[in-house]
């Protein structure tokens, strides 16, 4: 600032020429104009109008003037200074009304968009084909029976014609349960089959008797593409006044062809079972290649070892020993069974070509099915 000084003649300041204050105005005004976000216009503000600013230097420089030459030299500097906030007002305005629109467009929320869901679930097919099993029986009038798993030894060998010394006691590998005190003749056992179901049925309720249980059976296998430790048979049973071979034909057709249809082949096997006489064994025509492997080197069949048939499980007329045992005359009543294995129902009517997938609990594996009910 320059000295006060009577003799002070304004137009001898030079921030205080006409022209200077112009520029400085023109300046920021351009300044402002040529600003394209709100960061620049506010260090544009801050070099046009601060402190520091031409304008604020030239406004101090009116103090040191002689009275008669304040007037206009404050009314220049005013105008100039009343031009710069007015552009930077203007700028501002339009500034803050772009970055309005734009954050608009890029924060809109779309609310058609789907939102992050829970993943949904499915049932394990197991499990709605049991279901579907049971209510393909219900609706030929059976019940629904059921037992523990940890089940009398008795009832799970002796009853079913399995004597101690039966040979075909250890055909089937048994998971053995140990006593309380630890000594392994508890007399129970995981049970090997769902066979002792219908003993527990033929116990409970007198002829006729017609009862479907499916559950989970125990056996010491290794668990690979074709065998589980654990897996499930549906067990059914009929006994009434002239039950025949051919009741359970039919009815073991009828199952097949509703679950999986009636396009594969149904074979009957003459087989052995201590607890049925006749017995069978049931076998379904592979789905992978429907016999064209059999005899032909050429295009093997790694689902049915290139035999055609897959087993489905054993059946029979129930042995009259095992109805005697069970409190049924055998004079007047006979009757049927069967056991099937579930997993090898599946397989075939939904072509899972590996057992492991059942039983590892990968949601992968069940999420396909869906939530069949
Ligand atoms: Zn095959």
């Amino acid at each position: 600032m320059s000295a006060p000084n009577k003799s002070y003649d304004p137009v001898e300041v030079e921030a205080l020429k006409p022209e200077e204050v112009e520029r400085a105005r023109d300046e920021a005004v351009a300044a402002f104009a040529a600003a394209t976000s709100l960061d620049e216009l506010k260090q544009a503000k801050v070099a046009h109008t601060g402190d520091r600013s031409a304008l604020s230097l030239a406004n101090r420089e009116i103090g040191a003037l002689p009275p008669h030459a304040k007037a206009a030299a404050g009314k220049l500097i005013g105008q100039a200074r009343g031009a710069v906030n007015q552009a930077l007002a203007k700028r501002q305005t339009e500034l803050e009304a772009e970055r309005d629109a734009r954050v608009l467009v890029e924060e809109a929320v779309d609310v058609t968009l789907p939102y992050d869901r829970a993943p949904r679930g499915a049932r394990h097919p197991l499990t709605t084909l049991a279901e579907r099993i049971e209510d393909t029986f219900v609706a030929m009038g059976y019940s629904i029976a059921s037992g523990p798993e940890v089940e009398a030894e008795w009832l799970n060998f002796d009853a079913l014609n399995l004597g101690p010394d039966h040979p075909a006691r250890s055909m089937q590998d048994t998971f053995f349960v140990a006593a309380a005190d630890g000594s392994p003749d508890s007399g129970l056992v995981m049970r090997t089959q769902t066979s002792p179901v219908q003993i527990r049925s033929m116990l409970e309720k007198q002829p006729p008797l017609y009862a479907v249980s499916v559950g989970r059976v125990y056996r010491t296998d290794e668990l690979d593409a074709t065998h589980t430790p654990v897996f499930r048979q549906v067990e059914g049973i009929a006994v009434d006044e002239g039950i025949t071979f051919g009741d359970l034909k039919g009815t073991i057709e009828l199952l097949v062809s509703k679950l999986i249809g009636d396009e594969l082949e149904l074979r009957w096997r003459p087989s052995y079972f201590p607890f049925t006489e006749p017995s069978a064994e049931v076998d379904l025509q592979c789905f992978v290649c429907r016999g064209a492997s059999v005899g032909n080197p050429d295009a093997p069949c790694r689902t049915c070892s290139s035999e055609g048939w897959i087993e489905l499980g054993g059946c029979g007329v129930v042995n009259p020993r095992v109805l005697v045992a069970s409190g049924v005359d055998p004079e007047r009543y006979s009757g049927f069974a069967f056991g099937l294995g579930l997993e090898r129902i599946l397989m075939n009517r939904h072509n899972v070509a590996d057992m492991r997938d059942m039983v590892e609990g990968d949601v992968r594996f069940t999420l396909p099915f869906g939530m069949e009910i």
